[in-house]
């Protein structure tokens, strides 16, 4: 035991569950897929990105990343290098995976909420449940994916684009290990 006073002991000063939020939208333009979560959902238009404009996999990135203080997905994937223009964006969510696991913490559960007129999001939720599993590494009861529309009010309800709120919850054990 550190002596009072003393630093808390960097192995230990981050056990225990922490909670990212991330929040990602997209503008809609003609041709081309549209990607959710890694599910094509059936749109007659699709999202602009500088990638392929997943923007649930952007999202929970950033959430996952939030949750252990880990930078943002800009931070790892910078826009200004062309290597990632069109990147696999679910590449992308697996490398923050990676990257927070290797900082001792595992994936306890996510909820997503997907804001957007249109495709209506109840038609592709389990896919997208089992697609974001599949990444996380855990179970499609630890995934949670809702939509919503936004009443028609605004840009999202002028059907400009989407956007999505995810929030992340991580578990560390006292010693850090990864699991
Ligand atoms: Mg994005």
């Amino acid at each position: 035991m550190p002596a009072s006073g003393d630093a808390p002991d960097r192995s230990t000063r981050n056990a225990g569950f922490r909670t990212g939020i991330g929040y990602d939208s997209h503008r809609f333009a003609d041709g081309g897929r549209t990607l959710l979560g890694g599910v094509e959902v059936a749109l007659h238009i699709h999202l602009a990105g500088h990638s392929d404009g997943d923007a649930v996999a952007h999202a929970l990135t950033d959430a996952i990343l939030g949750a252990a203080a880990a930078g943002d997905i800009g931070d790892m994937f910078p826009d200004t290098d062309p290597l990632n223009e069109g990147r696999d964006s679910m590449e992308m969510l697996r490398a923050a995976v990676a990257l927070v696991a290797a900082r001792g913490y595992s994936i306890v559960s996510t909820d997503i909420t997907v804001i957007t007129e249109q495709p209506k999001i109840a038609r592709f939720r389990d896919a997208i449940r089992a697609s974001l599993a599949q990444s996380l590494g855990v179970s499609v009861d630890d995934v949670s994916v809702k939509g919503k529309t936004n009443e028609g009010m605004g840009w999202i309800g002028r059907e400009e684009g989407l956007g999505c709120i995810a929030v992340a919850t991580v578990f560390r054990d006292s010693d850090g290990s990864p699991k």
